[in-house]
């Protein structure tokens, strides 16, 4: 089993000719409303992907957080541990130009209600049982689920940085202590210490969260050397690294069993990604993540699951929106041997 732990956002897109300068205005096309959030994305990449998974996040009380409970549902993802709580739900205002690149504005809102006692809530109500098919809490805490934790009891807990990092840093290591392989996908990055490093496998990052996560700086003489990048991420401890380079594919980067620590680079892969007609990558890095969980609970080697999440983006980018864009395994298998 996946648990997700992370975010849920409404995505309000609109396509606009070019991004709009300060003090201008600018008419778009028509407004969509889209399901979105690094984590809810995430788990409905892995669901769709075929992979049993349960999400950990709070929406707000008002439509958009109904909106979202029900395009997770619909994905196959168990939202009996989304809470409800009495915030907006977190929104994300994207603007996208025919470049197929994105401007976004994100407002986490109910996201910031995730703190260490929503996750532990949803813990506790875990250890309760109740009758099949019970929804979402209407009430601003987790609702209780079956039998069994459902973060602490999952052999892949993924989770990315539009929470409060200290509830993030705290699954992390209660997860890992509990024996499940931790995904931190760390992003919106910040620099974060060998401590937490130590639980990532694999640390997925892009080319500009790799240098943050370092402490770097763009001017840094490894900035545009992804490899090295990779294995700097080993040394500070990260147990598997993932940096993916959009257009250009990912790099996985291994640790041996018996790896000195200062030279812990076992095994360094490059995936190439598919040449497609990119028309939106938003969410592409996000089904990535999720696609690597799933294929990682399945049981699958490292470099295996970035292989079909590398698929499973590609086809992704060639759709408009996250969730929206995310195929099930039938048309990613059929895309792959294409
Ligand atoms: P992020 O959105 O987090 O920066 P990336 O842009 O690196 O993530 O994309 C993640 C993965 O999605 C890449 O490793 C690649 O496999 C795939 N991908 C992204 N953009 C494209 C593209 N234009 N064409 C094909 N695959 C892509």
């Amino acid at each position: 089993r996946v648990a997700v732990i992370g975010s849920a956002n409404a995505d309000l897109v609109v396509e606009v000719a070019r991004r709009p300068g300060g003090g201008e205005t600018l008419l778009g096309g028509d407004l969509a409303l889209l399901p979105g959030g690094k984590g809810a994305n995430q788990a409905a990449a892995a669901a769709r992907c075929g992979a049993n998974v349960s999400m950990v996040a709070c929406v707000g009380t008002d439509s958009n957080g109904g909106f979202l409970l029900s395009e997770l549902t619909a994905a196959g993802v168990n939202v009996e541990h989304v809470a409800r709580v009495e915030r907006p739900t977190g929104t994300a205002i994207i603007l996208l130009t025919p470049d197929g690149e994105n401007s976004i504005v994100v407002s986490p809102g109910a996201n910031q209600a995730l703190d260490v006692a929503a996750v532990e809530a949803a813990v506790m109500a875990a250890a309760a049982p109740v009758a099949e098919g019970t929804a979402a809490s209407e009430t601003g805490e987790a609702s209780p689920g079956r039998a069994g934790s459902v973060w602490r009891d999952a052999q892949v807990v993924v989770l990315s940085l539009e929470i409060p990092l200290e509830t993030a840093l705290h699954v992390a290591s209660e997860a890992h202590a509990a024996g499940a392989r931790v995904v931190l996908n760390a992003a919106p990055s910040v620099q974060l210490t060998g401590d937490v490093l130590q639980l990532c496998d694999p640390l997925i990052v892009n080319e500009h969260e790799a240098l943050e996560v370092l402490g770097a700086s763009a001017d840094d003489p490894d900035a545009t050397n992804y490899a090295r990048l990779a294995e700097r991420l080993l040394i500070a401890g990260a147990r598997s690294v993932v940096v993916t380079l959009g257009a250009d594919g990912a790099i996985v980067a291994e640790r041996g069993a018996s790896s000195a620590a200062e030279e812990p680079l076992a095994s360094l892969t490059a995936v190439p990604a598919y040449t497609v007609r990119a028309v939106d990558t938003t969410g592409a890095g996000d089904a990535f993540v999720g696609a690597v969980a799933g294929e990682l609970a399945a049981g699958q080697k490292l470099a295996d699951a970035v292989r079909f999440a590398t698929a499973v983006s590609a086809v992704s980018v060639q759709r408009v929106g996250a969730q929206s864009s995310y195929a099930d395994r039938t048309e990613i298998e059929a895309f792959i041997v294409e």
